[in-house]
């Protein structure tokens, strides 16, 4: 299950995969600056901003694995 952070700037949330060996704080989309950790994503978060959710998960996985995109 992905992780939620909230962007303090721009006040959205995102996804990110929580990894062992990757510790920092994934940025935000947009902003580029790191987000708070709100928890594990839940079933609540995705039908509530289902878009956003959607594009940021998108995001996560091309950049995880750009060769294939
Ligand atoms: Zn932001």
């Amino acid at each position: 299950m992905p992780m939620k952070f909230e962007c303090s700037t721009c006040k959205q949330s995102y996804l990110h995969p929580y990894t062992q060996d990757n510790h920092h704080y994934p940025a935000c989309p947009s902003w580029q600056q790191a987000g708070l950790l709100q928890g594990i994503a839940e079933t609540e978060d995705l039908i509530h901003h289902p878009i956003q959710f959607l594009s940021s998960y998108v995001r996560m996985l091309k950049s995880a694995h750009p060769e294939a995109s």
